[in-house]
């Protein structure tokens, strides 16, 4: 009897019987782990024994056999055992070569570690030690040896357990205070003690259809997989139990989407019945013809206006498709029909450049817009605000302001969001939750849903349309006007800018425009980037002092950065020298050539963007993108890229791969809690199978069925309040 058991148990357990935790009990109830090791474990997340059994291994190691010494062969990866029979430093003092012999009684085997700094391998592989070793095995000087292999160092008098050996070993992302071996025996006391208790999420039906087995089979066989498992498949980690769990995880979040997009298509939403009049005379003002992929947009979108339910659409057009022009045609048939349209941009300068390209449409067209932004204030504030709340005006364009402040309108029947990319789920969610609601009492009780039109510069990738966008119709807008040029991308590093500079020199000598892109506005030491500042004046002073420069940051007030866009796309300015206030919606032709400064410093989709300000017309464009050198490997991709095609799927596939999705978003995160094992682009297969299975499902499925109780229970934990789920509990 082990005579440390009942003092263990006092600790560990809430009496001295025999007590077997449960899932939700703390891992500190575990045999082993005392308040010491349990708060390691937390540093890792791991506070339950759910977490625990749901804390997967990261890799595998084959230790199905472990090779006599005798029978490793050079080049073959191998796992070993033997017991130390001597040890040495050589080399350097400070950075030694340290070797230890092992011996298996069928033969000898060094393993050496170079330059391995201070002196933990050898106080623990002192003579006598059993050790396991891994490692690609290597001939030397007649004999093997293994260099820098994986260890597991046998305490004294301990056996090879048999989680550990002659199996698929797990190998974890370790807390302090663990060794691979002890970890593993944690877990496989956990999964004995209650992966029995996992609730199973996945409602049978889908399980029985898709194959998949039950999740706590699926914990368990992830953390000490089967002899006869798939080391290939285990280790892309992609088992059929991994994929069971990545399909739960999705499933999850596809009923949320699919069970709030139902309450928001069944709110009530304006009818809008134009007549084709106005239609036909904005057709005849715009001077060129809409693609035909212009047309069928505004077609999908139409028919979803006429409808009384609210449209929840998303437009993916890459830069230059056209998108402005749609919404206009969409705003125009809401207005016709006696409503009011909002439209929101990511920024003041992005709302200001809307309004002034709409307004001069809709003068035209005898109808009165108005813009918002925290630029204009006081008793033209009030004006456009009261006009709003009075239906005068019948476009309102602004920033988000305008849902999260208390702008009220009359009629509020369309909101089309602009470059959606910035705003995130979260954002677009408050017009679920605020748009009728907080309007609908001055509308007089009509309680309508505004229709949604949200729009986007970025293509979405597959993944993301499915996840963060799930909720949204597409329409895709893949087809340019006619006449364009993809802009032609050179790679230059520093050194060599004098290039470009003189490529924009003979541009602007023969007419044409160009921007100079800068990262910041003000000049940080530590990062040693060029600031825009020291640059226009230095590229006004002494690179370009026969033209007209003009200088765009985000510092500059308002009315200053409207006075010095009105001037470049009057022509007045030939060189406009910016930060990256210009990334999207500026729209000036006759602009061809773009230096980007520190384009390594630039996520793929913004360069994309940067570069698509230059490929709107039918000149030849030409875009430089300045390295300056050290590169980041991410940054050498993205750069390579960008030289290697145009085409906005390909490259927002690749921005997607590189920075992960929370970050694909730019600063304002995705607004979806992050997925705890499956991944939006290994895993896309799961995906699709998950949204096609949860929105049929939706449709016909009680939720209150007593076995959906688990799923229904980690539905509103993890979804409820983000998506606003009134109507599920
Ligand atoms: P984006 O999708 O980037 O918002 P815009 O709507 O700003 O694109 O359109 C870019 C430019 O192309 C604008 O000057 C717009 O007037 C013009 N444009 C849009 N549609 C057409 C078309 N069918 N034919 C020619 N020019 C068009
Ligand atoms: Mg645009």
């Amino acid at each position: 009897m082990n005579p440390d058991l009942p003092k263990e148990k006092i600790g560990a357990g809430k009496s001295g019987r025999s007590f077997s935790p449960g899932l939700a009990d703390s891992v500190r109830y575990l045999k082993g782990v005392g308040p010491r090791l349990g708060e390691k474990l937390g540093q890792k997340e791991i506070f339950t024994l759910a977490d625990l059994l749901l804390y997967l291994p990261y890799r595998y190691e084959d230790r199905r056999e472990l090779k006599k010494i005798s029978r490793l062969k050079p080049g073959e990866k191998a796992v070993t055992s033997g017991k130390v029979v001597a040890s040495g430093k050589s080399g350097f003092r400070r950075r030694p070569t340290f070797s230890v012999v092992i011996d298996d009684g069928t033969g000898a085997l060094t393993l050496k570690w170079f330059r391995l700094p201070g002196n933990y391998l050898e106080e623990k592989l002192q003579k006598g030690r059993m050790v396991v070793a891994s490692s690609v095995a290597r001939s030397y000087d007649g004999g093997l040896e293994l260099h820098h292999p994986e260890l597991e160092i046998l305490n004294e008098g301990e056996d090879l357990d048999s989680w550990s050996f002659g199996r698929i070993v797990p190998v974890y992302s370790l807390p302090e205070g663990f060794s691979q071996k002890s970890f593993r025996s944690l877990v496989a006391r956990a999964i004995e003690s209650c992966a029995e208790q996992l609730p199973e999420l996945t409602p049978r039906e889908m399980s029985a259809k898709n194959n998949w087995p039950l999740a706590r089979e699926a914990v368990r066989n992830i953390h000490f997989p089967r002899a006869d498992a798939d080391l290939k498949e285990l280790e892309e980690h992609r088992t059929v139990w991994h994929r069971a769990l990545y399909y739960e995880e999705f499933f999850v979040l596809e009923l949320a989407l699919a069970l709030s997009r139902r309450e928001m298509v069944e709110a009530p939403a304006y009818l809008v019945r134009a007549g084709d009049r106005p239609i036909q005379q904005l057709r005849e003002l715009l001077g060129f013809s809409l693609t035909p992929a212009q047309e069928r947009v505004i077609r999908e979108i139409s028919g979803d206006l006429a409808r009384r339910r609210p449209m929840h659409r998303l437009l993916q057009g890459d830069v230059g498709s056209g998108k402005t022009v749609v919404a206009l045609f969409s705003a125009l048939r809401a207005i016709s029909s006696g409503l009011q349209v909002a439209i929101m941009a990511p920024s003041e300068v992005l709302a200001e450049q809307h309004w002034l390209v709409l307004h001069r449409w809709l003068d035209r067209l005898g109808i009165e817009s108005g813009l918002l932004t925290s630029a204009i204030r006081g008793d033209e504030r009030r004006q456009i605000l009261e006009r709003t709340a009075s239906a005068q005006i019948s476009l309102l364009v602004g920033t988000q302001a305008l849902i999260q402040e208390k702008v009220e309108f009359a009629r509020l029947g369309l909101a089309i969001i602009d470059e959606q990319h910035r705003f995130g789920v979260r954002d677009r969610l408050l017009l679920k939750s605020k748009g009728a609601a907080s309007r609908a009492p001055t509308v007089g009780g009509t309680g309508r849903t505004p229709h949604i039109l949200v729009m986007t510069a970025t293509p979405i990738p597959r993944s993301l349309a499915m996840t963060a966008y799930g909720d949204l119709d597409i329409s895709l807008l893949d087809q340019m006007p006619p006449g364009r040029k993809p802009a032609q991308t050179r790679l230059l590093s520093g050194k060599d800018e004098k290039k470009a500079w003189s490529e924009i020199k003979k541009r602007c000598n023969l007419g044409e425009q160009a921007f100079v892109v800068y990262p910041l506005v003000e000049e940080s030491a530590k990062l040693e980037l060029q600031d825009a500042t020291r640059k226009f004046e230095e590229l006004s002073a002494a690179v370009f002092p026969e033209f007209k420069l003009g200088l765009l940051h985000g510092r500059l007030a308002p009315e200053e950065k409207e006075r010095v866009m009105e001037k470049f796309r009057a022509g007045q300015i030939q060189v406009l020298i910016a930060t990256t206030v210009i990334e999207v919606g500026i729209d000036v032709p006759n602009a061809t050539v773009m230096v980007v400064e520190h384009a390594e410093r630039f996520g793929l989709s913004q360069l994309h963007q940067l570069r698509g300000r230059v490929a709107r017309s039918a000149k030849e464009a030409v875009c430089f993108l300045i390295a300056h050198p050290p590169l980041t490997d991410s940054a050498k991709e993205r750069l390579q890229v960008m030289t290697e095609t145009t085409d906005g799927f390909k490259i927002s596939e690749t921005d997607l791969r590189l920075r992960g999705p929370g970050e694909f978003f730019g600063t304002a995160q995705s607004g979806l809690p992050p997925f705890r094992f499956a991944d939006l682009i290994r895993d896309l297969k799961e995906l699709a199978l998950a949204r096609n299975d949860a929105f049929a499902f939706a449709d016909t499925v009680d939720l209150n069925r007593p076995d959906l109780a688990p799923l229904k229970k980690e539905l509103l934990q993890k979804y409820g309040k983000l998506m606003h789920l009134a109507r599920v509990g």
